[in-house]
């Protein structure tokens, strides 16, 4: 619940709406799990919220933490014994988490660990928040910043997400402001748009992945129903009602999409554009073949499209030694059970 939604529960409930402001800031900002951490509610209040209401929260199923550079990933558990995952990075400005939006994906991007099962079903709000909160309860550092590019597409579940960064946003709560939350988004148009308009649009990344329609088709079933026009054109739209730079992600995959000639298609499909390329060395997944392009190649990449004005950056592979890559590690928990995803 929201703040007001919290305020108009506990007058239902005949209580005084302050309550509301207790039991929001002992969620968001001390992250409690229980009721009875509240002390400064009644008893019986206490055993009567205990009846009506439960805090969702997330139980650690398994956690890999990366001995170069500290990356800790979690594998968590839902209370329907559904399993996601969750990623900390700690960068130099802060700590970054990675969050998963749906249990699984439906959008089929082909390089991609997440959708191979397909979908099983959307987070809630709450949920969302949880892998969040619970990562701070484990390592008793603060989150700095969110990147909304774990398993599962955001904008297929779009009300949760919405309702997710505006209750992370909140100054009365864990209060990150949305400049330091990102979401990636692999392009559906309208929800781009209807993004654009909230009160808490944050920072967009597209995942374009290819400079043309042909070979986004090739990797991303979901170019089949929107043409990059389509998708580029909402992504100047948000740009133009919020004023903020969007970032396009592109999966370098050797053989497919990273020679020169690709890189100068970029170039001339994003020229004039306030765009920042992000290259992304693709993540080998054991289902899938797709390689990496050497580091030469993706040298070359960077360089032509610095030809057109377009500025790359390559993206620091984080925690490769612990299955960092998109749904790695829920992918080798299913097929394995804990045990295999612990050892694998
Ligand atoms: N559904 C959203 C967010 C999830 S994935 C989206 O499509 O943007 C976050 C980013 O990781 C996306 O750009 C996605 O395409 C990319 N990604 C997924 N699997 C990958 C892999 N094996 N190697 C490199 N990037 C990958």
């Amino acid at each position: 619940m929201t703040k007001e939604e919290l305020r108009e529960f506990f007058t239902d409930l005949g209580e005084k709406p302050f309550r509301a402001d207790q039991v929001f800031s002992w969620l968001h900002v001390k992250k409690c799990t229980s009721f009875d951490e509240m002390t400064n509610l009644s008893k019986a209040l206490r055993e009567k919220l205990q009846d009506l209401a439960e805090i969702p929260h997330l139980e650690i199923a398994d956690l890999q933490v990366s001995r170069l550079d500290g990356t800790r990933k979690y594998l968590l558990s839902l209370s329907d014994g559904n399993v996601i995952e969750s990623v900390l990075m700690r960068y130099k400005f802060g700590n970054s988490v990675c969050v998963s939006s749906q249990v699984g994906c439906r959008m089929g991007c082909r390089f991609c660990a997440s959708t191979i099962g397909g979908i099983v079903r959307n987070l809630t709000a709450s949920e969302i928040l949880d892998e969040v909160y619970m990562i701070e309860r484990d390592t008793g550092e603060s989150v700095t910043h969110v990147v909304v590019m774990g398993s599962g597409e955001p904008f297929d579940n779009y009300d949760e997400v919405v309702r997710f960064i505006r209750l992370l946003n909140d100054p009365d709560g864990h209060n990150l402001s949305r400049r330091n939350v990102t979401v990636s988004t692999c392009g559906l148009p309208d929800r781009i748009r209807a993004f654009a308009d909230e009160d808490v649009s944050s920072e967009l990344a597209l995942s374009l992945h290819a400079p043309d329609d042909e070979t986004r088709k090739k990797l991303m079933p979901i170019a089949e129903k929107y043409p990059l026009s389509e998708v580029l054109e909402a992504c100047d739209y948000y740009f133009e009602k919020t004023g903020r730079r969007i970032t396009y992600e592109y999966a370098c995959v050797k053989d497919v999409n990273s020679d020169v000639r690709s890189a100068e298609k970029l170039g001339r499909l994003l020229h004039g554009r306030n765009a920042l390329v992000n290259l992304i060395p693709v993540n080998n997944v054991a289902e899938r073949n797709y390689e990496k392009p050497e580091s030469e190649a993706l040298a070359a990449f960077q360089n032509a499209l610095a030809k057109y004005g377009i500025n790359a950056t390559i993206r620091r592979e984080m925690g490769a030694d612990i299955q960092g890559a998109c749904g790695q590690l829920r992918r080798s928990f299913l097929k394995n059970g804990r045990k295999g995803a612990m050892t694998e």
